[in-house]
């Protein structure tokens, strides 16, 4: 019989009933050191004090009212969102894949409202993940998702991540947009080459094609600035963000250039939940911590020390770990054994990680995370490869 829950993901035994910070409660007693931060969402870690009281008293005043009402809070998130990035504009939706469909809804009828209609074609990165609507599996182009869903959403072009030389030979007079993930996440933890995205941009220049960003994982202080494109020197038309900007408050936004968002006016897009009081509430505080005076310099500085902590306790390895790789607080394990065996043997001895593509184990920190936490998790990952080395 079919479970009541809908089998849809492969998941591990084990159930929450409580979280602190970097640590979760498990209903049978145990503690967990928590590097997954239910991927990358928990940006804060768990019942960050000032999250509680936001939503507390959010919900004591206003849930929800639709966007038939102007949100004086979507008002407020959209202004500090606005402030501290390349955007002048921002729709509030609920998730990731939400955020990207409107990205990619937004550079067709950019096309379409300059009078280029036939302009829909969006080339994105082999490897890549936006999502699991239509749209945006169509987009991701990975064939485990698209399997059994055909037809697959028209318009999505592949070329090999970081190949400047393909993309190019893949535009055509068809061509709306450039997508891509400033560092591959579900793919596996692969980091954009600086100098190629800032290729990206004056290629989308030279062609007059928007670029879009999908700093769903990246953004939101994951890699040590708001969003991990603003120290290379670059900067997107369009960049979705979710995961971490409700810090556990299911929350998308895409944010625009007034430019590429000339075509969505009123009736062209909609979300009913999208950016609700209760949402707003707890993104305005997120963004609220995370702009605070040093906090960001702060996860720079313990991404470098937790950097260094894993690279020296794999390195004692080489048998067993073939690469660390990533920035900030997105790091990528790459183990010789499957990474499936290496994540359940991590959560048996209390530290919980996320796979990824390409063999990969993610290391996925709270941003909050402090140097004894940060200390434990290595002590478990160095016992745990000793464990599998024996
Ligand atoms: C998680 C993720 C998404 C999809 O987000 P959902 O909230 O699951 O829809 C899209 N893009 C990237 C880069 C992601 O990591």
């Amino acid at each position: 019989m079919v479970p009541v829950v809908m089998p849809t993901y492969a998941r591990a035994d084990l159930a929450f009933e409580r979280g602190e910070g970097a640590y979760l409660f498990a209903t049978d007693g145990r503690r967990y050191l928590d590097f997954g931060s239910g991927v990358a969402v928990t940006a804060l870690g768990h019942c960050h004090p000032r999250l509680v009281a936001a939503l507390k008293t959010q919900a004591a005043q206003l849930w929800h009212c639709s966007n038939l009402y102007r949100v004086p809070g979507q008002e407020r998130v959209a202004a500090k969102l606005v402030e501290n990035t390349f955007a002048d504009t921002v729709f509030f939706c609920n998730s990731g894949a939400e955020a990207m469909e409107c990205s990619i809804k937004m550079a067709r009828k950019f096309h379409h409202a300059d009078g280029h209609p036939e302009r829909f074609r969006v080339i994105c990165a082999e490897g890549a993940f936006h999502g699991r609507t239509l749209a945006t599996v169509a987009a991701g182009g990975q064939k485990k998702h698209m399997e059994g869903f055909a037809p697959v959403v028209e318009g999505f072009d592949h070329v090999p991540f970081g190949n400047l030389n393909a993309l190019r030979a893949a535009i055509t007079p068809e061509t709306a947009a450039i997508c891509v993930e400033p560092v591959q996440g579900e793919g596996g933890i692969i980091p954009g080459d600086p100098d190629y995205l800032r290729r990206l941009r004056a290629t989308a220049d030279e062609f007059g094609l928007l670029l879009i960003f999908d700093e769903v994982q990246t953004g939101m202080g994951r890699t040590g600035s708001l969003f991990a494109h603003q120290p290379l020197g670059v900067v997107p038309d369009i960049m979705g963000v979710a995961k971490g900007l409700g810090g556990g408050f299911p929350v998308g936004a895409c944010l625009a250039t007034e430019k590429a968002a000339k075509g969505m006016t009123a009736g062209t897009h909609g979300s009913t939940f999208g950016g609700n009081p209760l949402a707003m509430a707890v993104a305005e505080t997120v963004l609220d911590v995370m702009l605070d005076p040093g906090f960001l310099e702060g996860v720079a500085a313990r991404a470098r020390r937790l950097r260094a902590l894993v690279e020296e306790a794999c390195g004692r390895f080489p048998d067993l770990i073939e690469q660390v790789r990533g920035t900030g607080l997105m790091l990528g394990i790459k183990p010789r054994i499957p990474n499936t065996d290496l994540i359940g043997r991590l959560a048996a001895n209390g530290l919980l990680t996320v796979g990824a593509g390409d063999n990969v184990v993610r290391l996925l920190p709270p941003l909050i995370i402090g140097d004894q936490e940060m200390d434990e998790a290595v002590r478990i990952l160095s016992r745990t490869l000793g464990e599998v080395a024996l």
